[in-house]
């Protein structure tokens, strides 16, 4: 099959995936549990980029800590482009996988600094969020959280952002299907979710994935959304 025909194929499924469950009351329930989070201001696309990267596989203390580092370290983008590899993978060692993290951050740059002739990609603010995302996903080591969770803090653009505990509470709710790839679940996610509560959505499922939905023993009896719940309505 051709890369198109996948790609059509991919829609397709998609949007023949229609969940019957009330989004709104989910989201309204878990805003009752744990506040309603506002992403207020905007901010640098490139620094969000390089947070969310540093952010991956590790602790959100860990990866505010390495960027601190890195920025103390670099206090710009051309210093650490100038820098060898290896001393950023040292500068960010704490927030583990560092080699592989500083390896794409540095890809990234020096990709950036030659397209454009400048460390800054505040141009994205500009940008619809179909553009945006394709200009993001050309770079390797980006995949759809990274670049969602970019566009969403630091651009306010209406993408939904997923990670692990994103996905195991949404395929427990039965909000996207058992098996789900990363792509097609942020389809989905993109198209089920109120635009303007996808910020909202985001921090709360986190949230709530790491106090009561957790990946062992989720402690269904205390849960505010169980009554929408798949999983939730065979244990209760
Ligand atoms: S009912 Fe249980 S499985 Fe469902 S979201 Fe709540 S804690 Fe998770």
């Amino acid at each position: 099959m051709s890369a198109s025909s996948q790609a059509k194929a991919a829609q397709a499924r998609t949007e023949e995936f229609q969940t019957d469950k009330p989004v709104h009351y989910i989201v309204q329930n878990l805003e009752r549990a744990y506040g309603v989070p506002e992403n207020e201001r905007s901010s640098d696309p490139l620094d969000m980029l390089v947070k969310i990267i540093l952010s991956q596989a590790t602790s959100d203390t860990n990866s505010h800590r390495t960027f601190a580092a890195l920025k103390k370290r670099f206090p710009t983008w051309d210093a650490a482009l100038r820098a060898r590899t290896a001393t950023i993978a040292d500068t960010i060692r704490s927030g583990g996988l560092a080699n592989q993290k500083a390896q794409v951050i540095k890809d990234i740059l020096r990709q950036i600094k030659q397209e454009h002739g400048t460390l800054d990609l505040s141009f994205l603010h500009d940008f619809d969020e179909e553009a945006a995302i394709n200009y993001l996903k050309q770079f390797r080591g980006i995949g759809p959280k990274t670049i969602a969770c970019t566009l969403l803090f630091a651009c306010r653009k209406e993408v939904f952002p997923l990670d692990t505990h994103i996905f195991r509470v949404l395929r427990r709710v039965g909000l996207i299907p058992q098996k789900c790839t990363d792509q097609r679940a942020h389809q989905i996610m993109n198209r089920t979710v109120p635009k303007r509560k996808f910020y909202s959505f985001h921090v709360n499922l986190i949230r709530h994935g790491r106090a009561i939905c957790r990946p062992r023993e989720p402690l269904c009896e205390r849960c505010p959304i169980v009554e929408y719940c798949d999983y939730g309505q065979t244990v209760i």
